[in-house]
C-alpha cells in the first residue's frame, strides 16, 4: 500500500513513520526547498512524548531533551510573567522534556528511508482517485494525508479526509495509557 503525505512538518512527518512502521510505502512532499533547521525550543509535553515512543522515537527523543526545563511564559527582560508548575503536571501525567524543533525535525527524518522524503514538491490538487498534482507532475496513492490548504477537488463524499492527529494515534497502537 502507498500512502503521500503532503507536509513536511512534525505532524505529516509523525503520520509517515507511524504508516512505514506498517509496512506502507510513504512519500512526503515538502514545498520548502529542503528539510532544514527551522524554529527554537519546543515543549514536549507527556501525551507527545508518549505518541513520539510509539513511534519508536522515545529514547532518542530523551536522549536530545531536557528535562527539567522550566515552562512558562517570559517578559522581554526575563522575568516570569506565567510559570507552570511543571513537578505537579509531571507527577500527574508523567515526564515533560524541552528539545530544539530542529533536533525533533532531524530525528523524525532519520526514522525514514531518504528516498521517502520530497522537499521542493508543491502539492495543488488531491482527486477523489488518490491522484495528487504537484509542482513535478503528478502521482498516486491508497491514501492521501494531506495539509488543509490544498485543494480536495471535487468536493465529495468518496473523498476521506484523515485527520492526522487520530490516524497517528489509531497507527501507533490506540490511544496510549494515561493519555492526556
Ligand atoms: C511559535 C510556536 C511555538 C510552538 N511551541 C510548541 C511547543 O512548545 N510544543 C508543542 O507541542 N507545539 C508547539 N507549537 C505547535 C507545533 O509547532 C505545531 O502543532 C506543529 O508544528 C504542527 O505540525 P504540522 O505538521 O501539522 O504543521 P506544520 O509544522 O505547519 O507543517 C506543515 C508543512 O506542510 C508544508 N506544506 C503546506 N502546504 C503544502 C503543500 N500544498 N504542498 C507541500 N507541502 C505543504 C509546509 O511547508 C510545512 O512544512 C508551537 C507553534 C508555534 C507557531
Amino acid at each position: 500500500m502507498h500512502a503521500l503525505i503532503i507536509g513536511g512538518g512534525i505532524g505529516g512527518l509523525a503520520a509517515a513513520i507511524a504508516l512505514h512502521r506498517h509496512g506502507w510505502q510513504v512519500r512526503v512532499l515538502e514545498q520548502a526547498p529542503a528539510f532544514t533547521e527551522v524554529g527554537a525550543g519546543l515543549s514536549i509535553q507527556p501525551n507527545a512524548l508518549r505518541a513520539l515512543a510509539a513511534l519508536g522515537l522515545g529514547g532518542r527523543v530523551r536522549a536530545h531533551a531536557v528535562a527539567d526545563a522550566p515552562v512558562g511564559v517570559r517578559r522581554a527582560d526575563g522575568t516570569w510573567l506565567i510559570r507552570n508548575d511543571v513537578d505537579r503536571l509531571i507527577r500527574r501525567h508523567g515526564p515533560w522534556l524541552a528539545l530544539h524543533r530542529a533536533d525533533l525535525l532531524a530525528l523524525l527524518h532519520q526514522a525514514l528511508p531518504p528516498d521517502a522524503l520530497r522537499p521542493g514538491v508543491q502539492a495543488h490538487q488531491v482527486r477523489p482517485d488518490g491522484t495528487v498534482t504537484h509542482t513535478d507532475g503528478t502521482c498516486a496513492a491508497d491514501v492521501v494525508v494531506g495539509e488543509d490548504d490544498v485543494q480536495w477537488a471535487p468536493r465529495s463524499e468518496d473523498v476521506r479526509l484523515f485527520c492526522l492527529e487520530r490516524l497517528v494515534t489509531r497507527l501507533a497502537g490506540g490511544r496510549p495509557p494515561g493519555a492526556v
